[in-house]
């Protein structure tokens, strides 16, 4: 039965001002899950309004204390896993196995930003006065304005969300709209850990309405955002502009190189979890398999093999082993790739079109996907598909696989699967990626390690790890001189 759900602002809960709404649809049936606020530019300025006044008190709250509610958080999360992961698999389509592990991310986030609140080091340091202390602090920003993709619905606004809030910084939070109910659910577990009113608020709807508003309002300090390069680049110019500091965590043309002295059978097993999980659309997808010539077709076979044998359904079900696309947009998109591929002179080795077939009528299914005859230049071999599809490009050696795989404009993660030390640390040495695997697939990142990618992928910034709090604080110096006299450093000691 379709459910009726509100923004999150001040405290409380409420429509659009307009009165507009927008529907929530399961990608796997076509069924109405839920009505949320299309809000509009006049909900942004709420939300910024509730947060700006929230500000004050919320960064005088020690931060030991505000870590303590995220550690509260957390564990609320992590009792409700079940639910949580049952409707992020209705709205956007995973399997279960996998939406229970990006609400596991989402308390294991908590608990990692939660620490920080009895740490968030600063530095001392000598003066090069006498009798003069010096040293350094974080300070948090202001309103943070965060805005996210569908394809990990509850991990990656927690990413951005919790190191924001543990910093002392205060939240605007518009999820995507393929993923409204994560938001109002993160809302809803702020509320009964008894988070102040204002300090994190949701406002819905789409891109245009919502989230370029955010990124105008100057009531917004710092934008954190994580979606396609095409929007990142708009956002990015306008916060050029404004003088407004921008985090972006962009797209990815992972590719995973295989040797020819690799486990081949682990390797094939790693490149279809890679590329089919979450049925393809991670920023961290395996997309592209640069593998040794000797060992290329018994590679393909394997992978081949594993692709046909895939169970599509809904996510819903505990035999489906791929759910559909997210919407009839990307079911469009990656049907458009097939023919580019086409046109390039790739081969269909397996999928290559809608699934269809009992179950999968209503939904945007798509066929697990493996083309051969890749070529490194070919359109399929550098841009983002973002849908179950893998291409394979051979390779001669592995300075030639290194040389393809650092080869796109993306730069989030790769892999490399070898029995040989010397290629694996090679490897870790020369791929240009964010992130780099060895005899692991391009997917799987852990909480406390910093999460980003070079190149097109991002703006430079890391999130989660150690590096977590760097896009949501300022560095503030701080001397403090009880020589009793003025004391004129760079002069009266040279
Ligand atoms: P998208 O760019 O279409 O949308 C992302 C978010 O931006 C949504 O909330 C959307 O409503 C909003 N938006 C759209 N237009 C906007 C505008 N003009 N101003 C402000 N906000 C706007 O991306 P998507 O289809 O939701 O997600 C897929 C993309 O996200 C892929 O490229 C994928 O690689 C990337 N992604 C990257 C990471 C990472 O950490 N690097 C993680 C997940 C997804």
């Amino acid at each position: 039965m379709s459910q009726s759900f509100h923004n999150y602002i001040g405290g409380r809960w409420v429509g659009a001002r307009s009165g507009a709404t927008f529907q929530n649809i399961d990608p796997a049936t076509g069924e109405l899950l839920g009505e949320f606020p299309d809000s509009g530019a006049e909900d942004v300025a709420a939300a910024a309004d509730a947060a700006r006044a929230a500000m004050r008190a919320w960064q005088l709250t020690p931060a030991p204390k505000r870590g303590e509610l995220l550690f509260r958080l957390g564990a609320l999360i992590a009792s409700q896993k079940e639910t949580l992961a049952q409707a992020a698999t209705r709205e956007m389509g995973k399997i279960l196995l996998e939406t229970r592990g990006d609400v596991q991310e989402g308390v294991d986030m908590a608990y990692l930003a939660a620490g920080e609140g009895r740490r968030m080091y600063g530095m001392t340091t000598p003066s090069e006065m006498p009798d003069k202390w010096a040293m350094s602090v974080r300070v948090p920003i202001g309103v943070v304005g965060v805005i996210t993709a569908w394809n990990f619905p509850f991990a990656v606004p927690t990413w951005k969300i919790f190191p924001a809030l543990v910093a002392g910084n205060t939240v605007v939070f518009k999820p995507s709209e393929e993923t409204p109910e994560m938001g109002w659910h993160l809302a809803r577990l702020f509320e009964e850990v008894g988070l102040p009113a204002g300090v994190f608020n949701v406002v819905h709807g789409n891109g245009r309405n919502v989230g370029w508003p955010m990124v105008q309002h100057p009531g917004i300090d710092v934008l954190s955002f994580t979606g396609s390069n095409a929007v990142g680049q708009q956002i990015a110019t306008e916060c050029a502009r404004t003088g407004k500091r921008v985090s972006l965590e962009m797209g990815g043309k992972n590719g995973v190189i295989v040797m020819d002295d690799a486990d081949l059978a682990l390797a094939a097993s790693a490149v279809a979890w890679g590329a089919f999980g979450t049925t393809g659309q991670r920023c961290t997808a395996t997309s592209r398999v640069i593998v040794h010539e000797r060992v290329h077709d018994e590679l393909v076979k394997l992978v081949v093999q594993r692709a046909q044998a895939l169970r599509l359904g809904s996510g819903l079900e505990p035999t489906t082993e791929m759910g559909p696309l997210v919407n009839a947009k990307q079911l469009e998109r990656v049907t458009g790739y097939m023919k580019v591929a086409a046109d390039e002179g790739a081969k269909v080795s397996a999928g290559g079109a809608r699934a269809t077939g009992e179950g999968l009528q209503s939904g945007f299914f798509f066929q697990p996907t493996v083309l051969t005859q890749v070529e490194r230049g070919m359109r399929v071999a550098q841009e983002e598909i973002f849908g179950p599809v893998v291409s394979f490009v051979k390779a001669k050696s592995l300075e030639d696989a290194i040389a393809i795989n650092n080869d796109t404009p993306f730069g989030l993660s790769s892999s490399i699967f070898t029995a040989n030390v010397n290629a694996a640390f090679t490897a870790m040495r020369d791929l240009t990626t964010g992130i780099v695997y060895v005899n692991h697939g391009t997917t799987g990142a852990e909480t406390h390690l910093p999460f980003g990618g070079t190149r097109g992928t991002g703006n430079g910034h890391r999130e989660a790890g150690h590096t977590m709090l760097d896009a949501f604080t300022e560095w503030k110096s701080l001397y403090v001189d009880f020589s009793g006299k003025v004391q004129r450093a760079q002069i009266d000691n040279n």
